[in-house]
This record gives C-alpha cells, sequence and structure tokens, in this order.
C-alpha cells in the first residue's frame, strides 16, 4: 500500500496520534496551520469524497462527531473549522480521504 496515511495508520510512518478508535484515526498535522490542526482519517482508504457513497454514511457521521470530541478536549470553546479538501480545485494533496480540525486562532473567510 502506497498510501501515506494508510502507512500512517498501520504505523509504519511514524505520527502524533490525537485519537484512535476501529473506525478512524487522528494525528497532529506535520505543517500546522492554525496551533490546533490535526487530521482525522477513516481506518478504510477512500481516495476523496468524490468516493463516497450512502454506504458510508455511518463513517462519514462518526468522523464529524469524533472531530466535535476532539475539539472539545482540546478546548477550543472559541470556534473551530472542519475542512475536507476534495480533488485538484479543493487542493487536496493527500489521496485518502481526510478532515482539517483546525483552531486556536480566528480563521479568514472565504478561504483562498
Ligand atoms: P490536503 O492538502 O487537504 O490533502 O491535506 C494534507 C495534509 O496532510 C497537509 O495539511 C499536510 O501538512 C499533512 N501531512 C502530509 N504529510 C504528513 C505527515 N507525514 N504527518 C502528518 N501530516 C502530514
Ligand atoms: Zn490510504
Amino acid at each position: 500500500m502506497s498510501c501515506l496515511f494508510c502507512k500512517i495508520i498501520e504505523g509504519s510512518i511514524p505520527s502524533t496520534k490525537v485519537h484512535e478508535d476501529e473506525l478512524c484515526y487522528a494525528f497532529a498535522d506535520i505543517n500546522p496551520v492554525a496551533p490546533t490542526h490535526v487530521i482525522l482519517v477513516p481506518r478504510e482508504h477512500l481516495a476523496s469524497l468524490d468516493d463516497t457513497d450512502p454506504d458510508h454514511g455511518e463513517m462519514l457521521g462518526h468522523l464529524l462527531l469524533t472531530a466535535a470530541e476532539i475539539a472539545r478536549k482540546q478546548n477550543l470553546t472559541n470556534g473551530y473549522r472542519i475542512v475536507i479538501n476534495t480533488g485538484e480545485d479543493g487542493g487536496q494533496t493527500v489521496e485518502h480521504l481526510h478532515l482539517h480540525l483546525l483552531g486556536g486562532r480566528e480563521l479568514a473567510w472565504p478561504p483562498g
């Protein structure tokens, strides 16, 4: 398996673990763009959100609920942002579906 995030999940590439359970793994982004920058990935390899179907509903809901749980644990009481970059125009660089949890500073809108 040549996928970077699959290697992080299986532990052959090191990461700073933030959370793990039967469906997902969360770790610190190596190049944080905010004081809190966590990546959440499903254990199942899917290239992007564009590869999901209704069977993935439970997993996708679990990712969002887990992101909210991590945000509470990290005391992001002033708010935070969840981002899912998808495809070339979406700025996706790693082809394993992932959520960014960003917080700890005021985030600009609209994004670039
Ligand atoms: P995206 O641009 O949405 O595909 O996001 C990919 C993210 O993965 C970027 O924010 C990178 O900084 C992050 N990233 C790439 N390699 C690693 C790594 N080895 N450990 C942690 N985060 C990584
Ligand atoms: Zn993968």
